[in-house]
């Protein structure tokens, strides 16, 4: 009996078996496609924070409330 799974990125059907080496992802594209993906989110994270931090905002300023 052979357990099937779907591939995270394009839900292709992949074989749970000793042969799909990329699992849980239909192939070596979809697995580095993801761990990509994910690795630029992590390191994409930090630096749009710093980037939406106003550097003339005077300190001590309240924040503008709608
Ligand atoms: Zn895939």
């Amino acid at each position: 009996m052979t357990r099937v799974v779907s591939c995270p990125h394009c839900g292709k059907s992949v074989e749970w078996t000793s042969a799909s080496r990329y699992r849980p992802f239909c192939s070596e594209r979809c697995r580095l496609i993801d761990f990509g993906a994910w690795a630029t989110e992590k390191y994409c994270v930090p630096v749009t924070e710093d980037k939406d931090q106003p550097e003339d905002a005077a300190p001590g300023t309240p924040p503008a409330i709608p």
